[in-house]
């Protein structure tokens, strides 16, 4: 197969700068293709072309721009099949996990539709003599999103979509690892409608990134990866003035009260830890039982569960629970951290170390695992593993449950499982998390509400999709404006008194 491209003014535009990466495909190992990394006059030309597409654009009333959306719904929904195909070739997913990724994007498209609701502004009328004031929402111009490997569909629409309605030119920095899909949904707007300049994709790595984050054409910066890099994001794009929302890592505990129903526990804990082979920012990695019996119910409920998940590539078919992970580097640091579990006295109860798919031996796989008797000083406890591995820690008391949420440095998302109303509704208020889910294992908003985490888990002030983007991608300005009906003169208008 050749190489990708990028996608700029509204075409597949080759990269001129020579360096290329390798993508994937993380079943079988090999290298499929190649995808160019940009230089940084490549993408500054990028971005000044987007800031000379925006302006048209941006003058289109709200309607227009949402009828673009309306045909982006319709054309994802139409190409759903090839889209899902070439996420799970590149990612590894499978493909139910791939519509759903896609799905989960199309739903913030359709959220979009709402834009000339969403995009009033607020009027006072005859707040002083012929005086009215009224604020509207105007777009930042051309904003940058750079986006993780983890979801190529969902996270560039959620940033993209929006910022697209509200006005802006975009442009996008899919991940080097699965860029394929960004390509082909930034070749579906302009199909849809959208201006060619207005949707542009660079492929690339940090070089590309950091001219992202000092040009002084980029007024805003939506970034999701690991902590570390948003960290790094948010600090280089506000540096220089910029708006800039980061999202970063995860650590999500799932807790178990004695009176949960356990089955349900266990098939939740299964589902969002293994889920994606756990390569989800919601995903539970650690299951907080409390009270030691019910820790031991919990594990002999889970034992068999995860012993039953069928690890594969995303060709072998529906029954296929979880597929790779998505590079060798990747597998090698999840092995390497269940090591260290190991070494630093976990319980490994369920252990694939040696998981071997036949067939398929150069493949990113790793089978799912299990940890007892966790503690918080280990690092397994403290790194994000995104990985299919889930960590057991027992606390003797609801309070310390709790406590072990609070104390985390992570804050993206949390669950409880229980019947009782008064635990849940004081875990809910309590906590110092983004997402809370009573007994609902990633509680993921849906498109009309924001996403976002606490602490290490987002950097900036306004989340993701809903509400939260429309004031992301706008900037308000207000207008105090008098008129001459407050200088009347015997029903006539007297211009004389307005010299
Ligand atoms: P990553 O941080 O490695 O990469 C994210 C993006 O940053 C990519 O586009 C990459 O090219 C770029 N990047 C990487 N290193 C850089 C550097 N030194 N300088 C400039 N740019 C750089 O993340 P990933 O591995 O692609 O994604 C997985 C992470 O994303 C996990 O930590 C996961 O929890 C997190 N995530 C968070 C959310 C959320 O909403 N909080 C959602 C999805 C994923």
């Amino acid at each position: 197969m050749s190489d990708l491209t990028h996608f700029l003014n509204g075409e597949m535009t080759a990269g001129t700068s020579g360096r290329f990466t390798d993508i994937f495909n993380p079943a079988t190992g090999e290298v499929q293709y190649r995808a160019p990394l940009a230089s940084a006059s490549e993408t500054d030309k990028a971005i000044a072309d987007a800031a000379a597409a925006q302006p048209q654009w941006a003058a289109m009333n709200p309607q227009r721009r949402a009828r673009v959306m309306m045909a982006m719904v319709g054309l994802i929904n139409r190409d759903m099949d090839k889209l899902a195909e070439a996420l799970s070739r590149e990612h590894g997913k499978t493909l139910p996990d791939a519509k759903g990724d896609l799905q989960r994007g199309l739903e913030v498209i359709e959220f979009c539709i709402g834009a000339p609701h969403l995009l009033k502004g607020e009027y006072s009328d005859s707040v002083g003599p012929g005086i009215d004031l009224y604020s509207m929402r105007q777009p930042l111009g051309v904003v940058a999103a750079i986006m993780p490997f983890n979801f190529p569909a969902m996270m560039p629409l959620w940033h993209v979509g929006p910022a697209l309605v509200c006005g802006n030119a975009v442009v996008l920095k899919p991940s080097e690892r699965d860029p394929s899909v960004p390509l082909m949904l930034a070749e579906l707007f302009v199909e849809a409608g959208l201006p060619k300049g207005c949707f542009q994709v660079v492929n690339g790595d940090k070089e590309a990134v950091d001219t992202l984050l000092d040009s002084e054409i980029i007024q805003g910066v939506s970034f999701v990866g690991s902590t570390p890099i948003a960290q790094y994001i948010y600090s280089r794009a506000t540096a220089s003035g910029k708006r800039a929302q980061c999202f970063g890592g995860a650590k999500n505990h799932l807790i178990v009260m004695p009176d949960a129903d356990m089955d349900q526990a266990a098939d939740a804990l299964v589902g969002s830890g293994y889920g994606a082979a756990g390569e989800r920012c919601m995903a539970v990695s650690v299951a907080v039982p409390v009270g030691e019996e019910t820790a031991d119910r919990l594990i002999e409920k889970l034992i068999p569960r995860i012993e039953k998940l069928k690890v594969g590539p995303y060709t072998a078919g529906n029954d296929v629970d979880f597929g790779p992970v998505v590079t060798k580097a990747a597998k090698d640091r999840i092995l390497g951290l269940i090591n260290r579990g190991v070494e630093e006295g976990a319980e490994l109860v369920v252990d694939n170390r040696d998981f071997k798919l036949q067939g398929y031996e150069d493949g990113f796989f790793v089978g799912p695992h299990l940890f007892d008797r966790v503690t918080p000083d280990m690092d397994i406890y403290k790194e994000e593993i995104f990985g299919p591995v889930l960590s057991t820690v027992r606390a003797g008391s609801y309070e310390e449950a709790l406590s072990l949420a609070f104390d985390h440095e992570y804050g993206n998302g949390t669950a409880i499982f229980t019947r009782d109303g008064d635990a849940a509704r004081d875990f809910a208020s309590r906590i110092n998390i983004g997402m809370v889910g009573i007994n609902v294992p990633i509680p993921v908003p849906l498109a009309y509400h924001t996403f976002g985490g606490w602490k290490k888990s987002m950097f900036g002030d306004l989340n993701q999709h809903g509400p939260d983007s429309f004031r992301f991608y706008t900037r308000t300005k207000t207008v105090t404006a008098r008129w001459p009906s407050g200088i009347k003169e015997g029903g006539e208008f007297n211009f004389k008194a307005m010299d």
